[in-house]
């Protein structure tokens, strides 16, 4: 009877969006809608964390279960894709892409924060988890989680983004080293193909499908849920600050820190351009502020700051974080005295993030364009891709944080459609440079913001010619898609024929030709 309905209202959409020229506005779920929704619900689904890619779709689908999912996809894909319905659809977890990836311009978009918001937690078995719904934030998985004592082992740097979402990348922060990135840390996932198959698969079922959806940025399925592998959580985390004039020092304290698994549990870094560099220190690490505008007085020099940070499991006095920490900063070479350390919860460690997002949100600086910029750069290319991106950028105009920190290539597995440099395989590092630019429209005009599109297309080619490879990124044809996928290429075409034939999914990301 349910699935009856849904037929008709599919009837439905499909006869609007058939007739509809320009496209008609719907929004299609079990609740009804009504003329505002209709607008609100585009309006939302045609906008993203960037500001600066809007593409309106011509419906926007809120399912209440994985099976709405699987028979819209269906009835797409049982047209004829020479014909006009060959209809495309993105899932949108929270919207939190820079150029539109996680939009279908004239097409469908399915919001996946309309599936109920199951989490459930697993603690008796030898390996803790926990089942998830796509459309979860990682901050509702967190919350849950740490009502038993548990929590997932590997994080993004912000927590209001979907699992759906990030599993689609990669998910990477601090704890990416140790525990490879969120990608490595799943045990099984519901997907709802391009066919709209709905398939329960693993490492040891469906594993095709299971890799390829992996850092699959939305092309061969929707994910409905995520096994997420869960270990203890501390109560408290000790989080430290150290600063550097030096480069080369800089980069090699943080490969020793990632050396060292079984003493440090996250390791990040920072250039500090300017005074807000380092905004979202500003609450926990009061004491750091006024150094930073001292060390800028040398306008001449550029500063680093590793960041990284102790789990405080409070075994006993010798094992406790502060000890370690101790221990550890015994062995690096940063500026004499420049270190910080502060004891936090892991709570607010985890979310410290969210502070900065209220502090921008308060003096209007959280919803602007964000022309943001992110690499995966070979270790062997670090040193020239720094002095690439301090060619490129100003530090007395750049607002936003610079991140650099490196990653152990062996914690990735090969399978999945992650996109990492193709270097040396003898080079186990690979550094994240993240450039997280926020563009203030009071001194950042259309035309700025422009120049620096621009601009961000040439960094993105020199740095490719040090193999550096893009992350979240946007690429400006299927050609160059090809390029950055290079030997995965073949493998990745031949995955969308097999689970989304018609290219019906994620049209948002440009990666295949458009086929309507
Ligand atoms: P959306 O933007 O909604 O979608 C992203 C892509 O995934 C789209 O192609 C979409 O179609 C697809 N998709 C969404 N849901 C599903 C699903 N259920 N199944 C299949 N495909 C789906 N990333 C990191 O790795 N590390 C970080 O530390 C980090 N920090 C961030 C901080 C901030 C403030 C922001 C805004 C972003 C950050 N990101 C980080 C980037 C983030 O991981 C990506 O933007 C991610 O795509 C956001 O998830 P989302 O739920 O908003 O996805």
């Amino acid at each position: 009877m349910e699935a009856a309905m849904f037929c008709t209202r599919l009837v439905l959409l499909a006869l609007l969006l058939a007739l509809s020229s320009p496209p008609c506005k719907l929004i299609q779920g079990p609740t009804g809608f009504g003329p505002l929704d209709v607008l609100q619900a585009t309006s939302k689904a045609s906008t993203d964390f960037g500001g600066f890619v809007s593409g309106p779709p011509s419906a926007v689908l809120r399912p209440r279960s994985p099976r709405d999912i699987s028979l819209l996809l269906e009835h797409l894909s049982s047209f004829d894709p020479s014909g006009r319905w060959a209809a495309t659809v993105a899932a949108r977890g929270a919207g939190h892409s820079i150029h539109g990836q996680a939009q279908a311009p004239g097409g469908i978009v399915v919001e996946m924060d309309s599936l109920p918001s199951s989490i459930r937690v697993r603690r008796s078995r030898s390996i803790p988890y926990a089942d998830v719904a796509g459309g979860a934030t990682w901050a509702e998985l967190l919350e849950e989680c740490l009502k038993v004592g548990l929590a997932p082992r590997s994080w993004t740097d912000y927590l209001h983004i979907t699992v759906g979402g990030t599993l689609s990348n990669a998910g990477i922060s601090g704890q990416a080293f140790k525990h490879g990135p969120q990608v490595s840390n799943v045990l099984q996932l519901d997907v709802v193909t391009g066919k709209g198959e709905l398939v329960t698969c693993s490492p040891t079922s469906s594993s095709e499908l299971f890799y390829a959806v992996l850092g699959g940025l939305g092309q061969f399925g929707i994910i409905t849920r995520a096994r997420i592998l869960l270990q203890e959580a501390p109560k408290k985390v000790r989080w430290v600050r150290a600063f550097y004039d030096d480069f080369h020092t800089f980069t090699k304290d943080q490969e020793l820190l990632i050396s060292l698994p079984e003493m440090v549990d996250y390791v990040e870094g920072f250039v500090v351009l300017n005074e807000q560099s380092l905004d979202s220190s500003s609450n926990a690490f009061h004491s750091h502020v006024d150094f930073i505008a001292e060390l800028r007085k040398d306008r001449t020099k550029i500063h680093y700051c590793v960041e990284f940070a102790v789990h405080d499991y409070s075994l006993t006095e010798t094992t406790s974080a502060e000890h370690v920490v101790e221990e550890v900063s015994g062995k690096m070479s940063y500026m004499s005295s420049h270190i910080y350390s502060v004891e936090v919860s892991y709570f607010d460690f985890l979310n410290r993030v969210t502070v900065e997002e209220m502090n921008l949100r308060r003096r209007g600086l959280w919803e602007v364009p964000h022309p943001w910029l992110n690499f995966f750069v070979p270790e062997s290319g670090i040193n020239e891709f720094k002095d690439l991106l301090l060619d490129y950028i100003s530090p007395e105009e750049f607002e936003g944080p610079v991140l650099i920190y490196p990653l152990l290539r062996d914690k990735w597995s090969a399978n999945t459609s992650v996109v990492l440099p193709e270097s040396d395989v003898s080079e186990r590092v690979v550094y994240v440079v993240g450039i997280l630019r926020s563009a203030n429209p009071k001194t950042c005009s259309p035309r700025c913001l422009l120049g620096l599109l621009r601009c961000h297309r040439q960094i993105a080619d020199a740095a490719s010619r040090i193999g550096a490879k893009q992350y979240l990124g946007h690429q400006p044809s299927p050609a160059h898609w090809q390029d950055h996928f290079g030997s995965k290429w073949g493998r990745f075409a031949a995955l969308k024929a097999r689970f989304d034939p018609l290219g019906i999914l994620g049209p948002g990301q440009g990666i295949f030709p458009s086929s309507s």
